[in-house]
């Protein structure tokens, strides 16, 4: 059997909505292939004085709805049909919570863990140089993903900047806030997570005080969906990183986790837990399941004996379209990550608006708008999702397709 690709699951997705909606085979091959796709080779000097040969990508899917959007990740594991099937749920993320953008990644295949500081700004700063010509905020404004930071978006920001002769703040998003970052971007995609986690809990007549949760990964999403999800009264049960995962069927003292990973670097060992194999916090019983680290985690071989109530996804692309129909057979609720962790880029659009017009909006109307804007997208997915018997990554695919395939038709072809 030949090992299906995060690209592979990305077309069966779009596939299926096609199918749905009643589109012909050219929207399905229009959407199916990226618009514009630049593969560098970027010759990083170590700091011993070797150079070491390191390959970048960026994907831009979709240009219809306007710039292309999405996140710059460094991982060992980035190959070119990755960056395209996430650059692809950029597309449909952006259309499913309205915000003017097209779908866009890149990805260098580096683990930044065995560089320092100053190889990862040289190779950061080299990047951004080698795909100038596609990127600028009319065109590409790439953010954080995996392995990438607000210091790398300060990087990218002042290499462009350097070669425009000016400062562009609006070039990329997620920057750190004293260089244009908007109040409230770190956490955004740990609260929109929370945000739909509570409305699925209440949708299913669940208290959260009553329910428990298990969160795959403990960086930038994961981390803060167990905090906010232990704010909101639910019980993390579980949570893990890639050094393994950690449980006490109490509930976690999550701040207290927080300050372990700070001290030691993992949730690994924590005093107020006992350690359990890495993977299995995919199949624990609780009630709400964020995988929010990689691709493809709940698959074949473990969908069946998945036994949350309900996943939230986190991390992109977390569920295979196998996995997919065993979840949904056996009656688990997937909020689907186009919806899931749409926060990360709703306030993304938030700092660019802000950015272009050099006006700061306080920390307390960013959330507010954040948390409008998952809500009204989360009641749109639902609503399509009951009016047209679909399961909510259908309905969400479906509306998001929708919202591209109309502005294209609109906009015509050319010539
Ligand atoms: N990397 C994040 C995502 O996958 C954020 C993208 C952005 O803000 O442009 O949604």
């Amino acid at each position: 059997m030949t090992t299906r690709t995060p690209l592979d699951e990305a077309r069966d997705q779009l596939s299926s909505a096609v199918k749905t909606l009643g589109y012909e085979q050219g929207i399905y091959d229009m959407l199916a292939a990226p618009r514009r796709e630049m593969t560098v080779s970027i010759p990083l000097r170590r700091d011993d004085g070797r150079v070491e040969l390191v390959t970048g990508h960026r994907v831009q899917h979709n240009l219809t709805r306007g710039p292309a959007k999405g996140g710059l990740r460094f991982s060992p594991d980035v190959d070119l049909d990755e960056v395209r099937a996430l650059a692809m749920w950029m597309t449909w993320k952006c259309a499913l919570v309205d915000v003017p953008y097209g779908g866009a990644k890149g990805g260098i295949r580096i683990d930044p863990r065995l560089y320092s500081q100053s190889e990862l700004e040289r190779v950061t700063r080299r990047y951004t140089s080698e795909i100038m010509p596609i990127i600028g905020p009319e065109k590409d404004i790439p953010a954080p993903d995996i392995g990438t930071d607000e210091q790398t978006m300060a990087w990218m920001m002042d290499t462009y900047s350097a070669s425009q002769g000016h400062t562009v703040l609006g070039v990329v998003t997620g920057k750190p806030v004293s260089l244009g970052g908007s109040l409230g971007r770190a956490s955004a995609t740990s609260r929109g997570v929370t945000i739909v986690a509570l409305e699925a809990l209440a949708a299913l007549g669940e208290e959260p005080s009553e329910s428990t949760a298990a969160v795959q990964g403990f960086g930038k999403v994961g981390r803060g969906a167990a905090r906010f999800l232990a704010q909101a009264g639910v019980a993390v049960t579980a949570v893990s990183d890639q050094y393994g995962a950690i449980m006490n069927p109490d509930g976690l003292d999550i701040a207290s986790v927080e300050a372990f990973v700070d001290e030691t670097g993992s949730v690994v060992g924590h005093p107020g837990s006992y350690a359990i194999d890495g993977p299995s916090i995919l199949t624990l019983r609780c009630t709400v399941l964020v995988p929010a680290a990689v691709e493809g985690v709940l698959n074949a071989d473990n969908a069946a004996r998945v036994q949350a109530q309900i996943v939230v996804e986190g991390a992109n692309g977390p569920t295979t379209a196998s996995a997919d129909r065993i979840l949904q057979a056996h009656g688990v609720m997937v909020v689907p990550d186009i919806l899931a962790n749409a926060g990360g880029v709703i306030v993304s659009y938030f700092e660019w608006v802000q950015a272009n017009q050099a006006y700061w909006w306080s920390e307390s109307e960013v959330e507010q708008r954040l948390a409008d804007r998952m809500k009204s997208a989360w009641d749109d997915v639902t609503l399509y999702a009951r009016d047209h018997f679909l399961s909510l990554r259908d309905a969400a695919t479906c509306l998001a397709v929708q919202r591209v395939a109309d502005a294209h038709v609109l906009r015509g072809l050319y010539p």
